[in-house]
């Protein structure tokens, strides 16, 4: 069972891609918390001719490190390295989406950064990945799915899963796609049930596919993010094809 899903890509990290209603204007106290809003080139200093340091994924957290933009760049801390972007891909965290993390989740669902399913494997039931993100962001409990076993009910999404998604793009840079969260059919007394869990069928646009570098890395970021059950190809002969992280 997998999702079909048209894998954008990422497109060489350069600064033309994003939209910027969110942009941020003037100054923030070295600290501050932003987020890119593109994938974006960190460089030396402000300037778009400047070396490039490192690019920042989309949708990462990153540190003001200069009170004061220069002309339109902010020199910020990411991975170790700080160095200017252009402002006009920063905005303030979550800024889009809702409230907390299931806002953050739901803004790096608006600009590609994860996908979040909008259907139940074929079903329109209110319990898909995208409408629990949803309802968390507004302050709603979510819905589980009424097929296979599942308890047809609402449950609060565990805050440290909805956290844990965001940190595996905002920390780890990864682009997911998620398939199920509280919604579709499990095996009895699920995790997914308890609003605890989500399983994702591709990283970085690739499908999950057998025990790869990339499921086995995937998979040690939920554990080193304080996942509690962690099942893919590596440990499970049933997980071939998808990963599944619980909190
Ligand atoms: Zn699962």
């Amino acid at each position: 069972m997998s999702a079909s899903c048209a894998a954008e890509s990422d497109d060489g990290g350069d600064e033309a891609i994003a939209e910027s209603a969110d942009e941020i204007r003037g100054s923030f106290p070295v600290g501050t918390k932003l987020q890119t809003t593109a994938m974006l080139n960190q460089r030396s200093s402000p300037s778009p001719s400047a070396r490039v340091l490192q690019v920042i994924p989309d949708g990462t957290i990153v540190a003001s490190a200069s009170a004061t933009p220069r002309a339109g760049w902010y020199g910020v801390t990411w991975n170790g390295k700080t160095g200017w972007v252009d402002g006009m891909y920063l905005s303030k965290p979550s800024s889009a989406g809702g409230s907390g993390d299931a806002g953050a989740v739901l803004s790096l669902h608006g600009s590609g950064a994860i996908q979040l399913w909008d259907q139940t494997f074929g079903r329109r039931d209110g319990a898909d990945p995208l409408s629990n993100i949803r309802d968390a962001a507004a302050g709603r409990s979510a819905k589980t799915s009424c097929y296979g076993g599942a308890p047809c009910n609402r449950v609060q999404l565990s805050s440290r899963l909805v956290s844990g998604m965001a940190k595996l793009r905002q920390q780890y840079g990864y682009k997911y796609f998620v398939t199920a969260i509280a919604g579709a059919s499990h095996s009895a007394g699920s995790y997914h049930y308890a609003g605890r869990a989500f399983d994702i069928d591709q990283i970085n646009g690739v499908k999950v596919n057998g025990n790869t570098a990339l499921a086995r890395a995937f998979m040690s970021a939920c554990s080193a993010l304080g996942a509690i059950e962690v099942l893919g190809p590596s440990n499970r002969s049933d997980h071939q094809d998808h990963i599944h992280c619980a909190w």
